[in-house]
């Protein structure tokens, strides 16, 4: 499954985010679920559809979907040269699919800044540094190699577009770009995809703010947000500290609790539902009376491949699917009035799945 890493500098609030996370997992039963490494993971997608779906469907079993998180331990200054974890973190981070930058919002002088006093344009300058120079590293030493194959006599178009990828990628690493500002093109991007940039990875700023900052935001959040509208990165505003208590709580605690801080949802749902979007994810569900699922596909999944999340010979013997939109079954009451409203449709093997589909495979086996 894809996976978001959690980075930002010590003391920031990175693990506590990540524990409120993965303490959440309380609140989705029914689900067995196992940690594979105490810095991984495994956290359902709140889903307020799919709750829906189970009121009216009342289904013996409940499976949500879950996405991936792994909490990346500290960067320091330093860091692409070896300091600190370096190497250690570096490798981590290459391996994850997005990256949430958490930035420290609060001020509590209990908790020890490492630079020495809360400055959020200087911490997202060292955490985005140390993640460019790492791939400007990275480019660098394959530049010598590359050029050199291009230049002969029986180079391949392969060749000749790795060395131009790499040329285009270090014009903007060496500006002080993320390379996902490159603009490459396709046969370029296949070997950008294989070179495992960190600063090609979508990235989202969390900004962990104290439990009075998280309704308005405070004087460091205004520079994370303005920071992040310079990338065209989104920026999630939790309070960590109260995350991690509402994560503790029973489910009718946490209701009451939400309640009397006027919020909707645990400050997490954001950050979950931005995550997922940052990964370029939708849901689709299956629903009957013995199970209701959410599954999660790739935007733009045609009705085989997510037919093959289930299984690979749903994918392989596809001949249908069934679907309709979860919102036509909210909208009208019952699967039986969307069937008389001619709003259950038959698809094939073009139909693009959209967020929110309720599908039913029809396949050869
Ligand atoms: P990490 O090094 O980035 O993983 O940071 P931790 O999650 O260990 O947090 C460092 C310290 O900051 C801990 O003492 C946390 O209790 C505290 N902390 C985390 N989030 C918040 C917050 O939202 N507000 C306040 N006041 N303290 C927080």
């Amino acid at each position: 499954p894809l996976n978001c890493g959690i980075v930002g500098l010590p003391n920031v609030g990175k693990s506590t985010i990540f524990n409120a996370l993965t303490a959440s997992k309380a609140q989705a039963a029914n689900y067995p679920f196992c940690t594979i490494d105490p810095n991984v993971g495994i956290v359902p997608v709140p889903d307020v559809r799919m709750d829906r779906i189970v009121t009216m469907v009342k289904p013996n079993s409940i499976v949500p979907t879950t996405m991936e998180f792994v909490d990346i331990a500290g960067i320091v200054e330093g860091a692409s040269k070896g300091e600190g974890l370096g190497n250690q973190f570096l490798s981590h981070i290459r391996q994850t699919d997005a990256i949430l930058h958490v930035v420290r919002c609060f001020a509590d002088p209990e908790v020890i800044h490492v630079a020495g006093g809360v400055n959020p344009q200087h911490d997202m300058d060292i955490i985005n540094t140390e993640l460019l120079l790492a791939d400007l590293d990275t480019v660098e030493k394959r530049l010598t190699k590359a050029e050199k194959a291009a230049k002969s006599q029986s180079a391949t178009a392969a060749q000749k577009s790795e060395l131009s990828t790499i040329q285009k990628l270090l014009v903007v690493l060496n500006a002080g770009k993320p390379a996902r500002t490159a603009e490459l093109e396709d046969d370029e991007k296949l070997v950008a995809r294989d070179l495992f940039l960190i600063t090609m990875k979508p990235q989202l700023y969390v900004a962990n703010v104290d439990e009075d900052g998280i309704a308005a935001g405070n004087e460091y959040t205004k520079i994370v947000e303005q920071r992040a509208a310079e990338e065209n990165s989104e920026v999630v505003r939790i309070c960590g500290a109260m995350e991690a208590e509402i994560a503790q709580l029973e489910p009718a605690e946490r209701a009451e609790f939400l309640e009397a801080a006027g919020l909707e949802e645990p400050g997490l749902n954001r950050l979950i539902h931005a995550a997922y979007r940052l990964l370029g994810l939708i849901t689709y569900f299956t629903s009957g009376v013995q199970e209701v699922r959410a599954w999660t596909i790739k935007r733009g999944t045609k009705a085989p491949g997510a037919a093959g999340v289930i299984h690979s010979d749903f994918e392989r013997g596809f001949i249908k699917a069934d679907c309709y939109a979860s919102s036509d079954l909210f909208a009208l009451g019952s699967e039986q009035a969307v069937k008389e409203k001619g709003l259950l449709r038959s698809e094939g093997k073009e139909y693009i799945v959209k967020d929110g589909d309720i599908l039913f495979f029809k396949f050869n086996v």
